[in-house]
């Protein structure tokens, strides 16, 4: 066998020279992603000037401004777990969430009734809405917003949309509506503590504390009056409900789906009631949403799902700010259960997972609820350590076995 004058085995100087092949792509990768940068950096500042942004509002956003590759694998990670939605709806709409909001239904009690009153919106809904996007103002990401925006305008797919989203960001700080070392928020650049993107803060966002700016990052009054100005604007019905759980015929075969809407009356000929048993109720025509096919909880959906659908274009979402406004009202969980002998879990039973693993010895590192790729492969591990099929799921199977599993013998 051939060996180097260096004493190193083939083997070994093979992997020595990948790491030196990889380190040197990474290096290239990095100049060429910085000088595309600045090329298209001047791009930008072209077409932001063209749309009103003075040079010197640009220069001083851009001073020092790098792309941020963090956005671009954001951009890229094609979720390798696909969520259920029981897991969705089981950790947006918890306890916790409900009895967070109950305490903001309160606090904020001035502003929604002039929100309702001003707008038509239901202050159930501002408040989901704001559960639902940012836990009540406690999420709301932490990527400066030019920084983000500028990345995904020049690299990626999409790269329109997202330079009419940075001029349009650019545009905030001109006017000075946020500080732009507030102006931070999700990689695709939604932003504040109702999450909008920087055009249609553009288009809705109001200023309803009267202070004279359009604070949606740091006044929960702006926050909530622009959501529910949004809402309007995008079709909201005042005083109609987003729709109600419903209950199929048996073998329903039926048309379903948010875009499938008839009468009522067609609904009633085909056998959907309320979940109660009573005929059909509300106003124009109405869709049924299956989430989980029709052996799951059903749903009979009118114009104000849209209008949230209009803000948040994830039918999951939409169900979840819909549930939640209606928890908050004070209504039950819906009746049907999801088709799973899995449910899914609260966020206080997904830290109960993590300390439990943390406990026996397995890395989930901080407890805080989140289940990322970190927790999924401690789940694994320990799945694969008790003999349970290995999904890597915080599910309520999970939280059983780490249960017994703690229990002495
Ligand atoms: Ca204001």
């Amino acid at each position: 066998m051939m060996r180097s004058h260096l004493g190193v085995p083939p083997e070994g100087r093979g992997a020595a020279g990948r790491a030196l092949l990889a380190f040197l792509l990474a290096a290239w990768a990095t100049n060429a992603l910085a000088a595309d940068f600045s090329s298209c950096l001047r791009e930008l500042h072209r077409e932001a000037v063209a749309n009103g942004i003075t040079p010197q509002v640009f220069d001083t956003a851009m001073a020092g401004v790098e792309p941020d590759q963090s956005v671009l694998d954001a951009m890229d990670s094609q979720p390798e777990f696909v969520t259920p939605i029981w897991d969705y709806m089981a950790g947006l709409v918890d306890e916790q969430r409900i009895a967070d909001g109950r305490a903001k239904l309160a606090e904020w009690a001035a502003v929604l009734a002039e929100a309702e009153q001003r707008f038509g919106v239901d202050r159930h809904v501002l408040l989901a809405v704001w559960g639902v996007e940012t836990d009540y103002g406690k999420v709301r990401g932490g990527r400066p917003l030019v920084r983000s925006l500028a990345t995904v305008s020049c690299f990626g797919e999409r790269q329109r949309f997202f330079r009419g989203e940075f001029v349009a960001a650019l545009h905030i700080i001109q006017d000075g509506d946020i500080r732009p070392e507030v102006l931070v928020g999700s990689w695709a650049g939604a932003f504040g503590q109702t999450q909008f993107m920087p055009s249609s803060f553009q288009r809705f966002a109001v200023d309803f504390d009267g202070d004279g700016r359009r604070d949606i990052v740091g006044s929960v009054a702006d926050a909530l009056g622009s959501t529910a100005n949004y809402l309007k604007r995008v079709g909201w019905v005042s005083g109609e409900s987003w729709g109600y759980e419903v209950r199929l015929p048996p073998d329903y075969r039926g048309p379903s789906g948010r875009r499938s809407r008839q009468a009522l009356a067609q609904w009633r000929r085909l056998g959907v009631k309320r979940v109660n048993g009573a005929a059909l109720s509300g106003g124009g025509p109405a869709a049924l949403l299956l989430p989980a096919g029709a052996g799951g909880p059903a749903f009979m959906v009118f114009k104000n799902f849209d209008a949230i659908h209009a803000y948040n274009a994830a039918e999951s979402y939409v169900l979840a700010i819909a549930h939640l406004s209606d928890r908050l009202r004070g209504a039950g969980p819906f009746q049907t259960a999801w088709p799973t002998d899995d449910p899914g879990l609260s966020r206080a039973e997904r830290r109960e997972v993590q300390q439990r693993l943390l406990e026996r010895g397995f890395d989930v590192g901080v407890v805080d609820g989140a289940i990322g790729p970190r927790t999924r492969a401690a789940i694994e591990a320990f799945q694969t350590s008790v003999g349970l099929p290995v999904d890597g799921r915080a599910g309520a199977r999970v939280l059983k076995a780490l249960k017994d599993a703690a229990t002495p013998r």
